[in-house]
């Protein structure tokens, strides 16, 4: 799950407190305190993730992201705009089948001379 998507679900539950604690809080006020309590808590958990939800896209918008040439999955880690061929290698974690399989550094294959 996504920080994004943890960031919508805590929210979710924070209205789901509030809406629970409107009953309790009609027989007397100081009912209604717990469910705003968690509600208060949800939504503090809620901003940390979307903390981390722009994070990651900053983090994303950063990154060159090309696809190594057999394992399309893995993508190019280094800072955008860094290839230079050549020069500068594509590079980043080898992931095949969802496993990390070390580093690896990659070029396009070349083309046929
Ligand atoms: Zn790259």
């Amino acid at each position: 799950m996504t920080a994004a998507r943890k960031a919508r679900a805590c929210h979710a539950g924070a209205l789901a407190s509030v809406i629970t604690a409107i009953y309790p809080a009609t027989q007397h006020p100081a009912f209604g305190i717990p469910g705003l309590v968690s509600a208060a808590i949800l939504l503090l958990v809620s901003a940390s993730y979307e903390r981390e939800a722009r994070e990651d896209a900053a983090r994303a918008a950063r990154v060159c992201g090309a696809p190594h040439h057999l394992y399309p999955e893995t993508l190019c880690t280094e800072p955008a705009g860094h290839y230079v061929r050549d020069r500068d290698s594509h590079a980043g974690p080898l992931i095949i089948s969802g496993r990390e399989r070390g580093g690896a550094a990659w070029d396009e294959p070349r083309a046929a001379a």
